[in-house]
């Protein structure tokens, strides 16, 4: 048998899924193999569900969460409390925090932190729109759910910075507990007792 060129639509599948991050070649090729040997089970609900993806899933105007409507469907639903604001780095926060019923407000996913070294500056964040947003919300209560790192600690202080002198309350999670892109991996409890927990910075 002729080793699989560029072309090869089986390498390609391989190429695709192994740049899936924590995949790895070696696994896209397992799941490539059990995609092509059960078509009817797996391959053709995951093509139908990538394209259903593909199609409608966008970044929401306002807090940037991913969602298939814009606003998202956190921002669009009236039920929560919209003077409460929760700041995160990644759309991955806002989902493990959702998954554990920790905050009933909106969210704002700044899409990274503050890194001078890395050359990441407010404007390349969602930083101008988080100020725009506090101001047009009214918004009370900031809550930064930022990573336990020099440069989450960064971004908190420019917030905090930027909002001195309102009549807000700015609190953080529990200390001890690592947020912020690595919320993900903790269970329910644990952040839900974390935000609970938060206390004025
Ligand atoms: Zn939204």
């Amino acid at each position: 048998m002729a080793e699989p060129g560029r072309d090869d639509p089986v390498e390609r599948l391989v190429e695709a899924l192994a740049r899936i991050p924590g995949l790895g070649r070696r696994s896209a090729r397992r799941a490539a193999l059990r995609l092509l040997t059960e078509p009817e089970r797996l391959l053709h609900p995951l093509r139908s569900a990538l394209k259903a993806a593909a199609d409608s899933v966008r970044p929401c105007s306002e807090c940037g969460n991913l969602d298939a409507t814009d606003p998202c469907g956190i921002c669009a639903d009236a039920s929560r409390e919209r003077k409460s604001l929760c700041v995160v780095e990644t759309v991955a926060d806002v989902w493990a925090l959702e998954r554990a019923r920790a905050h009933r407000g909106l969210y704002h996913v700044l899409g990274g932190v503050l890194s001078p070294i890395a050359g990441v500056t407010p404007e390349s964040l969602a930083l101008p729109a988080l100020l725009r947003r506090v101001e047009a919300l009214g918004v009370v209560e900031v809550i930064l759910a930022l990573p336990a790192t020099v440069d989450g600690a960064a971004t908190a202080h420019y917030v905090t910075d930027r909002l001195a002198g309102r009549s807000i309350v700015i609190t953080r999670p529990a200390q001890g507990v690592p947020i912020g892109g690595a919320l993900d991996v903790l269970d329910e409890g644990t952040i839900a007792a974390a935000l609970k927990g938060r206390r004025p910075l």
